[in-house]
């Protein structure tokens, strides 16, 4: 098989398997790419209904590193998709929250992620509140704000943007629904479609977001990634979004301007998470119970808030570690993971599609080395700890 000639499958057509069609072409992939999408309107993707934020304050260096490539992108949009691209990148930094008990490890994060090329600022209770007059810091010990590469944008233009450039770079968009991977003596063959038509392949990509799980079952290889539903709730708040940071409490809320108001929300428990296949309905009980007083408790302001709307979109859960699982399967080479990333993978849809490209065509990662991504602990059940998870 001739590396820059095969043809390669993606099996998902939002931003991860875009990415990973885009970067082929970019690291010289000659031949055919196919992307399958069942959804050319991607009303249900993730991509569609996620946040849209980007951060550097993880625990792994190499999610460091796979952010700062994303933010250096998006900051230079134009340069990568035309003067016409916009994506409204607004490099605005996380703040985190952390208990007094928990404020030495987080110091101790805060410096590594320094030293791994993040830009923090590292801050006393009182300095946060110095910055933002609106908090109440009486049970925090250490803030922490991403002062440059975080912030939030539009992921459906960028979603519309890389799927635009991969179609003029020769990619081919195939509207339909894969079912089944056909494989033989250890490799796979092809991908076979809802109308048992089968489209032949030298590699195929898992792209498919919450359904990874599903396909690599496909191929009976366990791979513990489904469906965690997310809800956002888009308020209004007496409260100016002018300098207003994407703030993570040490409750676990997230809350961030978007337009004149904010969204926020929370992860619900354990017992409350099941697999969602097919539901996204809100879970309104979130807001009455837990974001909403949690809110009016850090940012006193925010007692008299204003339900806009609410929309539910689904986290790629890896249940193991949530991380993301990159790179191809130990025993069949030729299948390629890029899914599971659990709430951080529209940040890191670039960095991913890269690395994939990179091992496609070159046989190794040559920028970022994202291969403790890679199956094999699964495999092992050794959890990748990523210690900075929301
Ligand atoms: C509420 C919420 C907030 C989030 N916030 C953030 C955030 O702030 N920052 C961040 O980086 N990430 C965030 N995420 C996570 C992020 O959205 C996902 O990690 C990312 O979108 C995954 O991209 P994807 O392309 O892998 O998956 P998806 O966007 O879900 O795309 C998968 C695609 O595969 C297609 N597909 C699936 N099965 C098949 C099949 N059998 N045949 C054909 N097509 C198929 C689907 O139709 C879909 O278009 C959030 C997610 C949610 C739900």
């Amino acid at each position: 098989m001739n590396q820059r000639t095969a043809t390669v499958v993606i099996i998902g057509g939002a931003i991860i398997g875009s990415f990973t069609a885009f970067f082929l072409r970019k690291e010289g992939f000659a031949g055919p790419i196919k992307v399958i999408e069942r959804d050319p309107t991607y009303q249900y993707c993730s991509t569609a209904l996620s946040a849209s934020s980007i951060r550097t304050q993880f625990g792994c260096p190499f999610n460091i590193g796979m952010s700062l490539f994303g933010a250096g992108m998006f900051r230079d949009i134009r340069q990568w998709f035309g003067d016409d691209a916009d994506i409204g990148f607004d490099e605005r930094g996380y703040l985190l929250l952390g208990t007094k008990e928990g404020a030495d490890a987080m110091r101790a994060t805060a410096l590594s992620q320094i030293e791994a090329g993040a830009t923090i600022d590292i801050m006393t209770p009182a300095q946060a509140k110095a910055r933002h007059p609106w908090l109440n810091i009486d049970d925090i010990g250490i803030a922490t704000y991403g002062a440059a590469n975080e912030g939030w944008f539009d992921a459906w233009a960028l979603l519309q943007l890389v799927r635009r450039e991969a179609k003029k770079l020769g990619v081919e968009y195939v509207t339909a629904e894969a079912n089944g991977i056909e494989s033989r003596n250890g490799r796979v063959t092809g991908v076979r479609l809802a109308d048992d038509s089968v489209v032949r392949c030298d590699w195929c990509v898992n792209a498919a977001g919450p359904a990874g799980g599903k396909v690599a079952s496909w191929l009976d290889i366990a791979l513990p990634v489904e469906p965690r539903k997310r809800t956002v709730f888009h308020i209004k708040a007496p409260v100016p979004t002018e300098g207003f940071p994407m703030l993570f409490d040490n409750s676990g809320i997230w809350i961030r301007p978007e337009g004149d108001g904010f969204i926020a929300g929370i992860a619900p428990e354990e017992h409350r998470d099941p697999h969602a296949e097919g539901d996204f309905e809100p879970d309104h009980y979130l807001f009455e119970d837990i974001v909403w007083p949690y809110l009016a408790h850090r940012v006193p302001a925010m007692e008299s808030t204003r339900l806009l709307r609410a929309w539910a979109g689904h986290y790629e859960m890896n249940l193991l570690d949530h991380n993301g699982v990159v790179g191809a399967h130990d025993e069949i080479g030729n299948f390629l993971l890029a899914t599971g990333f659990s709430g951080h993978g529209v940040m890191h849809a670039p960095a991913t599609g890269r690395a994939v490209a990179e091992w496609i065509v070159h046989g190794q990662y040559r920028t970022i080395d994202v291969s403790p991504l890679g199956y094999q602990r699964i495999r092992k059940q050794e959890p990748l700890l990523e210690s900075v998870v929301y």
